[in-house]
């Protein structure tokens, strides 16, 4: 590991894994692989982080197609996984064709439809966790949403354990700002299918964005400190 913008990714994806206990000895992790810069270079990381952790765990990615959105490039998504140890499966799933009568497209559905598909394969196959590609600034996004739009305190925890499913969500990006995720796709030359998304322009995400952006000032250590107080409030510990 080193201190070039990979390796800065690679030692915040460790650390996370080692520190939250991530990754345990014969896990099954499936990866929701979007073909974005996140979720590739969240592939990449897992797959570095063996030799620090020393433990084994297999990785899988599924991408999940929509009926909305063709931005993904799948055939050098899947060449660019097996070249890291990574089988690759594909679902197609109808997103917009499962809305009931009268009711619009939103982001709500669509992720709630993608997670069903998600959680349907990985119980299905036998995977015990599926790793997901949000990041720092995801995560608090998610809490001032959270806060803002519903008057709640809640954020997405780093590792989830599903009472439901045989199942856990793990985020091995949650300390990597997205600048940094950027900064290493750029330096390792990796896939980064622009998500062209026609329903995500307006998205209530991108106005708490530019909201934080305005009394941060971008700043990686106020995002970090609200990362660390939204962690202390012990809003990334899933049950
Ligand atoms: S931006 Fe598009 S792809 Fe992303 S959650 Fe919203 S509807 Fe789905």
């Amino acid at each position: 590991m080193n201190a070039t913008r990979s390796g800065v990714v690679e030692k915040l994806v460790t650390k996370a894994v080692m520190e939250r206990n991530l990754i345990e000895e014969g896990d099954r992790i499936l990866i929701a692989a979007s073909g974005g810069k996140d979720s590739t270079v969240m592939a990449w990381a897992l797959s570095r982080v063996r030799p620090a952790i020393r433990k084994n765990y297999e990785l899988a990615a599924v991408h999940i197609a929509s009926d909305f959105c063709a931005c993904c490039k799948k055939a050098p998504l899947e060449k660019q996984l097996a070249e890291w140890g990574i089988s690759f499966a594909d679902i197609s799933v109808p997103i917009i064709g499962r809305l009931k009568p009268g009711r619009a497209m939103n982001c709500y559905w669509c992720s709630t439809q993608r997670r069903m598909e998600l959680l349907k394969h990985a119980v299905e196959r036998g995977f015990n966790k599926i790793a997901l590609g949000h990041h720092l600034d995801d995560i608090i996004e998610t809490f001032f949403m959270n806060m803002t739009a519903k008057g709640e305190l809640s954020a997405m925890p780093i590792l989830l354990k599903y009472r439901k499913y045989p199942v856990s969500i793990i985020r091995p990006l949650a300390f990597v700002e997205e600048r940094q995720i950027i900064a290493c796709a750029e330096e390792k030359g990796l896939l980064n299918a622009a998500c062209t998304c026609p329903f995500g322009v307006n998205s209530s995400r991108k106005i708490i964005r530019a909201r934080i952006a305005g009394f941060t000032g971008n700043s990686g250590a106020i995002k970090r400190r609200i990362l660390r107080s939204v962690d202390r409030a012990g809003l990334l510990a899933g049950e």
